[in-house]
């Protein structure tokens, strides 16, 4: 099932996305995605997706972050391949929707795109083994923009700051709760249409499995939760009026735009 959320004149609802011929139009609401079987609402007409006021499709508790988890992105930053995992947070206030616009705050002077895999965690997890089969602990997949204060993240020594500005985690468009979990997966991000990042999974130092064991050993993560897989090579600069856009074959096109933040 993929599904989005989105503003209805009735409110927030989540809608069901199908394929069609001219692009994923949404057919239906749902009473909730996580339900085991969620009540579907027809609706009188499809609805092109691209039309919709979306809306973030996930709530989570917390967004767990992997730092440079591609091989290729760890060298372009000077960095050596980490032994363990390295994890940071961002706040859920950053979450921002598709559409909605990443604003550069003035006390940063490089604010940098980072295109990543994100697994939305389907059942409470604690200590996992990394041989555990891990499908019953994922509810789906989506996509999101680890944004980052390059400057701030490495003048303040740590990054709770430079990853943790107001609309610095774009996430959607969709939740694909059958998304196959294939060792290579393709990943690009877009800026103004220009390609800047083309990565696959297969490239991952450390693999879904091994990063849910190694944060459950530390931590519990909650239904809803998310966590960001890291991003491959090719991160750059944003400007204000760029567009920026995230997309895997299956998940859609995370798009946003960018603004100066104003006065
Ligand atoms: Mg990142």
């Amino acid at each position: 099932m993929k599904y989005c959320r989105y503003q209805s004149f009735a409110g927030p609802v989540y809608g069901l996305v199908h394929e069609a011929a001219d692009g994923w139009v949404v057919t239906a609401t749902l009473d909730s995605p996580w339900a085991e079987e969620p009540a579907v609402t027809a609706l009188p007409e499809p609805m092109a997706l691209d039309d919709l006021a979306l809306l973030p499709p996930v709530a989570p508790g917390k967004i767990v972050c992997v730092g440079r988890n591609y091989r290729d992105h760890a060298k372009e930053l000077g960095n050596d391949v980490p032994a363990e995992p390295l994890l940071f947070w961002k706040p859920t206030s950053s979450l921002l929707a598709p559409g909605g616009t990443i604003v550069r705050p003035p006390v940063a002077e490089r604010v940098d795109f980072e295109g990543e895999l994100a697994v939305v965690i389907g059942r409470r997890a604690r200590k996992l083994l990394a041989t555990d089969d891990i499908a019953p602990y994922i509810h789906g997949f989506t996509l999101a923009n680890d944004v980052t204060a390059r400057d701030l993240q490495k003048k303040d020594g740590q990054w709770t700051r430079a990853k943790g500005f107001d609309t610095f985690c774009p996430v959607g468009p969709i939740v694909d709760t059958a998304f196959p979990l294939s060792p290579g997966i393709s990943l690009e991000t877009h800026v103004n249409g220009e390609l800047r990042q083309h990565g696959s999974t297969a490239d991952f130092i450390f693999d879904i499995p091994t990063l849910l064991a190694y944060i459950t050993a530390a931590f519990t993560l909650e239904p809803g939760d998310l966590l960001l897989t890291g991003t491959p090579a090719g991160v750059g600069p944003l400007v204000a009026g760029d567009e920026v856009t995230v997309s895997v074959p299956g998940l859609g096109r995370l798009t946003n735009v960018v603004a100066d933040e104003q006065g």
